[in-house]
């Protein structure tokens, strides 16, 4: 089922810049309170945690509806700020019932800035559903086999922004108290109450080349009072920003994923051309020292399967004897196709061996089945038409 909501011709009117107030932490929330005058020092806690609970346990985009709130204060927070989600420009279901949104979100402190859109992808399984997020309009780097590696960064996203793809799709998928359900079936994992069970950071961009951002949105997204995804269901992926992999552990504290791809740096530095910067001891180096590594905490290496390229024995060999002493989970992905992508898929006979040789070695090596490849949602397709200004452009629309 191939189901589009086209809704990219209702744009909203813009009206005065109100800031959102999605994406601040509990602290910032009281401080922002007490500076815009809405509420006096004292009430700023207070009232910033009944906020927090609307905002993230209820999902409530009306300050109308955050009864506990006097009626004067909700309407001084209506006067000032907004509760903003990105506008849903497309929403596809696949035949596998994956689901893609393209998103589109505007700057509210700039009414005029051109409106900036990405990918979010639902990945519902019989035990989990997991959502794949954005960091970053398009991306700096320019993995050979990635097709979001073709866009050109625009910008990077905000927390707000990052948490507004969560808020989203939790509200599309009936998530928060109240909600229903879409009715187009096997959306919803058995036994689960929720659709959304786990976070990947593995849509759009380079998670750890917007780090403020995104340790600020996956700490308010797992914050035990607010929506409460645990940690453990966090996954960050990082094609391998060194100097950003200590500080994942140890101030965000989510699980890690590597793009790894190779097992010589010749050919890493081609297919994930960051390895000219941090070679592949580096970044084994950084892995081995990530804060919390065990067994029960493992790190994922993500391996992309290219016919004739990375596939043979020797490189399953190689990886193994690579990986020796870090606690580690391989996740071998058959690559997904693009229009003008240069590379075939590993045929299955040729995963299955290497896959085989990597088990042998005492590696759990799930191979990713790809979903939603009819609705292009698989791993590395993801792409939005957003473009980047030039200089002269940009200072012109913020009126520089
Ligand atoms: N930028 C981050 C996270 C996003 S990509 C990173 O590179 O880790 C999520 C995963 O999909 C990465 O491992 C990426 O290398 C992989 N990938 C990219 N393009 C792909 C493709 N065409 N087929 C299969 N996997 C792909
Ligand atoms: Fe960027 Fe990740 Fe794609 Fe590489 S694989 S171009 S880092 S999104």
């Amino acid at each position: 089922m191939a189901l589009n909501l086209d809704h990219s011709t209702a744009i909203r009117p813009q009206t005065a810049a109100r800031p959102s107030l999605i994406g601040l932490s509990k602290a910032q929330l009281a401080e922002t309170l007490v500076a815009n005058d809405v509420v006096g020092e004292k009430e700023g806690r207070m009232r910033s945690s009944q906020l927090w609970n609307w905002l993230y346990v209820n999902g409530v985009t009306d300050f109308d509806r955050m009864t506990n709130v006097a009626k004067p204060v909700r309407q001084k927070l209506a006067d000032t700020f907004i509760l903003d989600r990105p506008e849903i420009v497309t929403e596809q279901v696949s035949v596998d019932g994956t689901r893609k949104w393209l998103f589109r979100f505007r700057d509210p402190q700039n009414p005029n800035f051109p409106a900036v859109e990405v990918e979010t992808v639902y990945i519902p399984e019989s035990d989990r559903g997991t959502l794949c997020v954005s960091s970053q309009v398009g991306c700096t780097l320019t993995c050979s086999f990635c097709h979001t590696g073709t866009q050109k960064l625009v910008r990077n996203l905000t927390a707000g922004e990052i948490l507004g793809q969560i808020l989203m799709a939790r509200e599309r998928l009936g998530d928060f108290p109240g909600g229903s359900r879409p009715d187009d079936g096997g959306l919803v994992p058995s036994g689960e109450n929720r659709a959304i069970t786990n976070i990947v950071m593995m849509g759009m961009g380079e998670p750890l080349y917007n780090f403020d951002n995104v340790k600020q949105a996956l700490l308010i997204a797992s914050a035990g009072d607010g929506m409460s995804i645990s940690k453990r269901r966090i996954t960050l992926s990082t094609s391998g920003v060194v100097p950003y992999i200590e500080r994942t552990g140890s101030e965000i504290d989510v699980m890690l994923a590597i793009s790894l791809h190779a097992v010589r740096d010749d050919l890493r530095d081609v297919l994930v051309p960051i390895n000219k910067k941090w070679p592949l001891k580096e970044l084994l180096e950084a892995c081995r020292n990530y804060p919390g590594l065990s067994n029960a905490r493992r790190i994922t290496f993500e391996y992309v399967m290219l016919d004739g390229i990375n596939d043979s024995d020797a490189e399953a060999k190689e990886l193994v004897r690579l990986l020796a002493g870090i606690p580690a989970k391989i996740n071998l992905i058959p690559f997904n196709p693009w229009p003008g992508s240069n590379y075939g898929t590993s045929p299955s006979s040729r995963i299955e061996r290497f896959a085989d040789i990597v088990n042998r070695a005492g590696y759990a090596s799930p191979v990713r089945t790809p979903r939603g490849r009819d609705i292009f949602a698989a791993c590395g397709q993801l792409k939005s038409e957003s473009e980047r200004l030039s200089k002269k452009d940009r200072d012109a629309l913020a009126g520089v």
